[in-house]
C-alpha cells in the first residue's frame, strides 16, 4: 500500500500519497531533524524515514495506526484526542482482518496552538474548534505556505461526515485556516489544493 514515495510539494516539505482509501501523509523536515503528519497505516513508511514527532490530525483509524512503527518518537495531538480501541470499529466496516499491531496514544498535546522547533524550522498546530472531528490539528508551515488541513479539506471526494462531526462549524474553521494565508493546502484524502479550492468546495451539510 505505499506508492511512489516522497513528493516534494515546498522546500523541504513532502507528501506521501497512498493508494489505500486515497491517504494522503506529510512529512516536514528541518536541519537533522523531522515530522510526520499522520502515521497512516503503513508501517513499511518507517523503513524509509524516522521522524522525531508524529502529529496526529485527528484519531480515525486511516490516520493514526501505524504509529506504533515509528517509535520511539513523541506523538502530537489535539488533548481531546482519544486513540482506544474504538476507533477499530469504524475500521471494521473497511477491513475484515484483524488489526494486529498496538494503539499508541498521543505523549504530547494542546489546546489551541502550540509552536514546534523541527530542525530550526518553526512548525505551529493550530486547533480552531470542532469541525470533521471534536479536535482537528492543522498543521502550518509558515516559511512555504503549507497546511496540512487533515480531513477538514478531501481533494478527490467530498468531505466526509461522521456522527463525531460538527458541520455547523465547519466553514468557520476553514475561514480561520485561510487566515494563515496558505498557499498550499495538504488534504487528508486527495492531492494538494490552493486556497481558492478551499474557498468554493462545499461543505457537509448540517442536519
Ligand atoms: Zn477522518
Amino acid at each position: 500500500m505505499s506508492g511512489a514515495g516522497m513528493i516534494e510539494i515546498a522546500d523541504g516539505v513532502f507528501i506521501r500519497r497512498q493508494t489505500e482509501l486515497d491517504l494522503t501523509l506529510g512529512f516536514i523536515t528541518g536541519s537533522g531533524d523531522s515530522l510526520l503528519v499522520d502515521s497512516g497505516m503503513d508501517p513499511a513508511l518507517a523503513a524509509e524515514i524516522s521522524p522525531s514527532r508524529i502529529v496526529l490530525t485527528h484519531n480515525h483509524f486511516d490516520h493514526v495506526l501505524a504509529t506504533e512503527a515509528f517509535l520511539p518518537c513523541e506523538v502530537w495531538a489535539h488533548e481531546d484526542c482519544i486513540v482506544d480501541e474504538t476507533l477499530l470499529e469504524s475500521r471494521a466496516r473497511y477491513y475484515s482482518d484483524p488489526f494486529e499491531g498496538t494503539l499508541i496514544p498521543p505523549t504530547h498535546t494542546f489546546r489551541d496552538t502550540v509552536t514546534l522547533d523541527v530542525g530550526g524550522r518553526r512548525v505551529d498546530l493550530h486547533h480552531f474548534g470542532p469541525a470533521h472531528s471534536s479536535h482537528d490539528v492543522i498543521v502550518h508551515v509558515p516559511d512555504v505556505g503549507v497546511v496540512f488541513a487533515g480531513d477538514l479539506v478531501e481533494e478527490g471526494a467530498p468531505a466526509q461526515a461522521g456522527s463525531d462531526a460538527t458541520p455547523s462549524n465547519w466553514r468557520n474553521v476553514l475561514d480561520r485556516m485561510l487566515e494563515l494565508e496558505p498557499r498550499i493546502v495538504v488534504p487528508g484524502h486527495g492531492n494538494p489544493v490552493d486556497a481558492q479550492f478551499v474557498r468554493e468546495m462545499a461543505v457537509p451539510a448540517v442536519d
